[in-house]
């Protein structure tokens, strides 16, 4: 599977899923990064997320303010 990078634009082989976004109509459409831009950036992926985060953008714990 492929899907396009939220923050670089380019086809990745290997998306990361960091968070859905909430969309009026939509509702919960996946957002996808791919490896290097997430690391990068330090975005929590999806599966790490607790429970309860409502699929909001999470950072890792370095990045935390
Ligand atoms: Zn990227």
């Amino acid at each position: 599977m492929t899907a396009i990078c939220r923050e670089c634009d380019r086809d990745t082989a290997d998306p990361v899923a960091v968070a859905l976004e909430h969309a009026a109509s939509a509702g919960g459409r996946v957002v996808y990064l791919c490896p290097p831009c997430r690391r990068l950036l330090g975005i929590m992926p999806l599966s790490e997320h607790p429970e309860g985060s409502h699929g909001f953008v999470r950072y890792v714990r370095e990045h935390a303010p």
